[in-house]
């Protein structure tokens, strides 16, 4: 093979522009690293090692050292917001917008800044107006984030399918099952002020923003249900079974009263019978078993405890066994209840509903978490710890 000698030319040609890059990289490194307060990588050293006192006051040093960085606020006024300490944080970006020699476009990112501290005090109308004011695509996006959370907060639900419209346009991100939760909630707001008309008008807008939407088959059968339309909410809440089956615990006692209502008890009862064989959800055997003990007496409410105990162990269903059996046997009664009540006993209070999103107990079903506001972030059927 013949040694091609340009090569041994053109490496040092190669070394010498490597060189070159290195030290050029390297001095403009050198212009910035001190263009920057020392005190800004004092601070830098304090937020790493998680001192952020001690980072505050350098970033403060290094603010003051170099008034005309904005990047040096808004570190700072993001350190503020996080420490919770937002009226510094307000007075801070404050203090910039007065300053004359702002452009346009640095103002826009100072008040950005500043709705993200209003937003943080929880002085809602203030950021909402500072966020509505922010006309820049950059901001867009956050700007929307953050005023969907205050709709939400203040239950503006029209501006917040609006909002969330637009954010999903923008980001690429779903937001049909929020989405379809504003319309539920409009429906709730409209049914209370007697106009059931738009309430109906809502739901249908629910569920063409997500077909899954169990809430607005709930609120669809209420709303029949409240008109004596017996048949129609019977109609609305069985179409949960092919959206969630796990939720039809929760619409397991209204369906009953609807066939009660339509006298066609025997019917009711056979229908939770099918979901209980098909879906086993314990929440479905609890109604169903309450509704045989009252409907056809002990013994009918003891054999389907039994049945249901044969094929799963549970001390839930132990207990409804023993209940139903000490009202049959009226001779061992005393025996019974003192069984039933060391099950109770064991059982106690431990059934709870538990956000997926923050962990937070619930005693009962919401459909919005109480405390991150997450939607259907709660199961549809209690959990046994
Ligand atoms: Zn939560």
């Amino acid at each position: 093979m013949e040694f091609e000698f340009w090569w041994l030319l053109a490496l040092p040609l190669f070394f010498s522009l490597g060189w070159l890059a290195a030290r050029v990289d390297l001095k403009q490194l050198l212009a910035e690293s001190t263009a920057l307060p020392a005190a800004y990588f004092k601070g830098l050293n304090f937020l790493i090692t998680n001192q952020h006192d001690k980072a505050i006051e350098a970033f403060s040093e290094a603010v003051q050292a170099n008034t005309d960085s904005l990047e040096l606020h808004f570190a700072l006024g993001s350190l503020f917001r996080r420490r919770g300490e937002v009226d510094r944080a307000i007075h801070l970006h404050l203090n910039l917008l007065q300053k004359k020699e702002l452009e346009p476009q640095q103002r826009i990112a100072v008040s950005a800044e500043l709705a993200q501290d209003y937003l943080k005090a929880g002085l809602l109308d203030r950021a909402e107006e500072l966020f509505e004011s922010l006309d820049d695509d950059r901001y867009r996006q956050p700007a929307l984030r953050a005023l969907l959370e205050i709709y939400v907060r203040e239950r503006e639900w029209e501006r917040a399918v609006k909002a969330a419209t637009e954010l999903e346009r923008l980001s690429g991100v779903p937001f049909r099952i929020e989405i379809a939760h504003y319309y539920c909630e409009m429906a709730v707001k409209s049914q209370l002020a007697n106009d059931t008309h738009s309430a109906r008008f809502e739901l249908e807008q629910a569920l063409n923003a997500n077909k899954n939407c169990v809430r607005a088959n709930v609120l669809l059968g209420d709303l029949e249900a409240e008109a004596n339309a017996h048949s129609a909410a019977i109609s609305a809440w069985k179409r949960i079974e092919f959206q969630k089956p796990e939720y039809l615990g929760l619409i397991a006692p209204k369906l009953l009263n609807s066939y009660r209502a339509l006298n066609q008890t025997h019917i009711g009862l056979a229908l939770l019978q099918t979901y209980l064989q098909t879906y086993q959800l314990t929440s479905l055997l609890n109604v169903l078993f309450e509704a045989t003990l009252a409907e056809e007496g002990a013994e009918s409410a003891a054999k389907l405890a039994r049945n249901e105990l044969i094929k799963k162990p549970s001390l839930n269903t132990l207990d409804q066994l023993l209940q139903a059996r000490a009202i049959v046997e009226v001779s061992h009664e005393q025996d019974t209840q003192l069984m039933q009540q060391a099950v109770r006993h064991a059982i106690g209070n431990r059934t709870a509903y538990y956000c997926e999103h923050c962990g937070f107990k619930a005693k009962y079903h919401h459909w919005q978490c109480p405390a991150c506001n997450a939607w259907e972030a709660l199961p549809a059927e209690p959990t046994t710890i």
